[in-house]
């Protein structure tokens, strides 16, 4: 898919936001909604998405709301830095298929990186969903935690 087009209401990011499909959802507020990635780059690799925008990518967001999501990616990664302490965190943004983009509905990723690990090497394709489910469960309960 290229850069322009119309957005599709049935992929799969949008299904999670209607609750039609599941995750594992670390954080939630009015506006983002943050998950684990099911085909994990690393431990802890996140995804950050705005719930109620019908944008593709980068170019078609509107600025208000791309505020919104990079506020909210900074807040996420803050708590993943700070409970799976990784040696670095890679925030990457994919546009159109050719620029790497799988899933069209805008969505940040958050990708904590290992001094002793490459990227995709911590599973191979589909995480195992119990380990996900335990992870999920431990960074939610860090925003579920009084400040
Ligand atoms: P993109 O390549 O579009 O920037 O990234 C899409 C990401 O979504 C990929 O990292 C892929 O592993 C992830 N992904 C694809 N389908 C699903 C799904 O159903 N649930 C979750 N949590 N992640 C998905």
């Amino acid at each position: 898919m290229s850069l322009y087009g119309d957005y599709d209401p049935q992929n799969i990011f949008a299904q999670i936001i209607r609750g039609d499909a599941p995750c594992f959802r670390i954080y939630e507020d009015d506006d983002v909604l943050a998950f684990l990635d099911l085909f994990p780059q690393s431990f802890g690799h996140t995804l950050v998405i705005p719930k109620r925008a019908t944008a593709r990518n980068l170019l078609e967001i509107e600025p208000d709301t791309l505020c919104t999501l990079a506020l909210a990616v900074q807040k996420v990664a803050r708590v993943v830095v700070d409970e799976l302490k990784p040696d670095g965190v890679q925030l990457m943004q994919f546009n159109g298929a050719p620029g790497g983009q799988t899933v069209f509905h805008i969505h940040m990723h958050i990708v904590p990186r290992y001094a002793d690990q490459g990227l995709g090497n911590h599973a191979q394709g589909k995480a195992d969903p119990a380990e996900l489910e335990r992870l999920a469960v431990r960074l939610r309960q860090r925003f579920d935690a009084p400040a």
